[in-house]
């Protein structure tokens, strides 16, 4: 299928109406360093599930430096109810030690910066500069987005990396963040990777997957 513009501006039209406020992440979060916590976490886990551990969390712990200065067995009793708890503990003490070593503690700015952290891929980097910075340097693109550009033809690919590189030349830079937004919202509502719900999706019409005409 041909992917004309009109085609993507129809569909980022219709899920700005319907999702508008989706456009943000669910993580609980007050500053960037807290968000990339909540990001390392939310790795195949809900965010509400993530909410009620970060919930107390960062009560217990604010800075960088006061998480580097833990051992895994102190931060466990924290996150043991999330899937891969030691994995994300020991990610996250990495990453606060080096962000207090080599980046004066502060949550860097650039995708390439960010993946140098343990635990932090492009899709944590994308999540983590988008929603705490506003910066638009790609787009997170979550099993949500895999199962929803395939569908609406806009993609014909299970990678991710090559799904970001197609939306960014699909969708303008301004909108990225926003786009990610609205597939996760479009693919928690009616277009789950289990069922499709086409008869009340609002882009029913024009998706070439849609079991409505
Ligand atoms: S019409 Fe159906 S297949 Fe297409 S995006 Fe909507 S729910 Fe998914």
């Amino acid at each position: 299928m041909r992917v004309t513009a009109s085609y993507t501006r129809e569909i980022l039209s219709r899920l700005r109406r319907r999702y508008s406020k989706d456009m943000r992440t669910y993580l609980y979060h007050s500053n960037p360093w807290e968000l990339l916590v909540a990001t390392i976490l939310s790795a195949q886990a809900q965010d509400k599930q993530v909410n009620k551990i970060t919930a107390k969390l960062f009560k217990a712990y604010k800075s960088p430096a006061d998480y580097a200065a833990l051992e895994p067995k102190e931060l466990y009793p924290y996150i043991k109810s999330i899937g891969l708890y030691r994995n994300k503990g020991k990610n996250i003490i990495k990453a606060s030690r080096l962000l207090t070593a080599r980046f004066n503690s502060r949550v860097p700015r650039t995708i390439a910066q960010l993946i140098t952290l343990p635990g932090v891929g492009r899709k944590t980097a994308n999540v983590v500069i988008s929603n705490a910075y506003g910066i638009n340097e790609g787009m997170a693109i979550d099993t949500h987005c895999i199962t929803v550009t395939n569908r609406l033809g806009l993609a014909r690919s299970k990678d991710p990396v090559k799904i970001e590189k197609r939306m960014l030349r699909l969708f303008p830079q301004k909108e990225w963040s926003n786009v990610s937004h609205l597939f996760i919202a479009l693919g928690r509502d009616t277009c789950t990777a289990r069922v499709k719900y086409c008869e009340r999706c609002v882009l029913k019409d024009i998706c070439p997957s849609s079991t409505v005409r």
